[in-house]
């Protein structure tokens, strides 16, 4: 075996790269040709590369490094639980402190009667747990034909056959047989890009009120949940309007309709409470979650599910589970990541320190030529782009390729920001400073100037 390490020259790790590994949602023959950056360390919210470049990271990995990178006291935890048990699983009758421990606490955390952790290595996992959760509880409740669920167009729950076939995502609904039957899409609560002449409260009603128009066309009896992030965060940082959440929780309620609140990006701080749902007054009865539950320090997710539908599954063998459900040290990481946010104040910082900075910054950002408005929630914010700001006009030319432009002017600045069409995004890990959120606009405004003059 050859040694790879930091220190060989970048190409040779590029070629190397090229030569065998394939990358997620990337066309692997266009990186060959450009080489992929290599990220060597990473310390607070600044990433290194192998040519020493320092990157503020405005994505937070991909949403997920809450409690930024580089706690040595994670890969402490880690170390001792790996000595101690570095694995046992959760089936056949078995369990350990690490599950025991961290499904207690994420109980604790959860919005009341939310007492029960279902644990899964990701959150494309536990939304494939949550598809066969809701179909199981209603079976077993004598209402086997409660199967359909309904999602959104331009959602995304995950990678998987079923939580891909769960988001609304077209182009990956393209590839591999996706979506699978019995799932089915309403529209999503953009305004900015659909809400036409609607003010923002119209929008949001109308778009609620397709779930009962799409309710009643497939008949109550036959509809088993709805899904949603509370804020569609790979759709483009979507913040629904303040008419949407309350309008879907009454149709749920009306028709009985179980309610998942996809939580993977939106817990763990990211809105400025544990969960989206706080945020936005949402009442699930079941919560995804993954990412910020380590901030991403170990691979972990689960479902967070209400007591009622536990006692329904809990009274039957529930016929589910993966290798690495609860594993013994991404619970005990992920346990050590829940007390860092408590023991740091970290959901205080981002409702009162941080929040308010990155919104001032990105409201700044708005009076650029190129930028639409700013759409921003504790720590997550959008930057549409468009040429023309009062009629939200889209780029004449392939969409997206503005916002591509963008992210790529980003890096060249050692910025991470993402694009969704021509929407720039940004999540930061929740600990950045108002100092380094300086950094970020400094940044983010240079790449703005420059896409700004190479559209033109
Ligand atoms: N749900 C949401 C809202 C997500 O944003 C993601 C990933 O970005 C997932 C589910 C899938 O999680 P994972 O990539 O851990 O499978």
């Amino acid at each position: 075996m050859t040694m790879i390490t930091n220190h060989m020259p970048t190409a040779e790790l590029q070629a190397i790269d090229a030569a065998h590994h394939m990358h997620p949602f990337t066309t692997n023959d266009e990186l060959a040709e450009q080489g992929a950056r290599v990220i060597t360390r990473a310390k607070g919210v600044f990433l290194t590369d192998s040519e020493g470049n320092e990157i503020l990271d405005g994505m937070a990995g991909l949403w997920c490094v809450n409690i930024g990178y580089g706690r040595t006291e994670m890969a402490e935890v880690a170390a001792r639980q790996m000595a101690e048990l570095p694995y046992y699983n959760t089936f056949f009758k078995t369990t350990h402190v690490p599950a025991i421990a961290l499904s207690q606490e994420i109980a604790r955390l959860a919005p009341e009667g939310m007492n029960n952790v279902f644990f899964a290595g990701s959150g494309s996992e536990a939304n494939d747990t949550n598809i066969r959760m809701v179909r199981t509880y209603w079976a077993e409740k004598g209402k086997p034909s409660k199967s359909h669920i309904i999602s959104r167009k331009n959602a995304y729950h995950g990678s998987s056959m079923g939580s891909g076939s769960l988001g609304g995502m077209d182009y990956m609904h393209a590839q591999g047989g996706m979506p699978i039957p019995g799932i089915h899409h309403i529209g999503q609560p953009d305004w900015w890009a659909e809400g036409g002449d609607m003010t923002p409260e119209e929008f949001g009603l109308a778009r609620a009120r397709e779930l009962e128009a799409k309710i009643e066309e497939l008949g109550e009896d036959n509809v088993a949940a709805f899904i949603a992030e509370p804020v569609q965060g790979a759709g483009g940082v979507i913040i629904p309007p303040e008419t949407y959440w309350p309008e879907i929780q009454r149709i749920c309620d009306k028709y009985e309709i179980l309610l998942i609140a996809d939580e993977v990006i939106c817990g763990f701080g990211r809105t400025g409470n544990w969960f989206g749902s706080q945020t936005f007054g949402i009442r699930p009865h079941i919560m995804t979650i993954a990412k910020g539950l380590s901030s991403g320090y170990q691979p972990i997710g689960g479902s967070v599910v209400c007591d009622e539908v536990a006692s329904v599954i809990g009274a039957t063998e529930f016929n589910h589970g993966y290798t690495y459900s609860g594993h013994p040290v991404a619970s005990a990481v992920a346990l050590k990541n829940l007390q860092i946010l408590q023991d740091e104040n970290i959901l205080d910082h981002v409702r009162n320190t941080a929040g308010p900075a990155f919104r001032a910054g990105l409201e700044g950002l708005a009076d650029h030529p190129l930028v639409g408005g700013a759409s921003v929630i504790g720590l997550m914010g959008s930057l549409p782009l468009t040429p023309h700001k009062e009629s939200r006009a889209k780029f004449a030319g392939e969409a997206g390729a503005i916002g591509l432009m963008c992210r790529e002017r980003c890096f060249a600045n050692n910025l991470v920001m993402r694009h969704v069409g021509d929407r720039m995004v940004v999540s930061p890990p929740l600990v950045i400073t108002p100092d380094e959120i300086n950094i970020f606009m400094d940044r983010a405004r240079k790449a703005l100037d420059e896409t700004w003059q190479k559209a033109d």
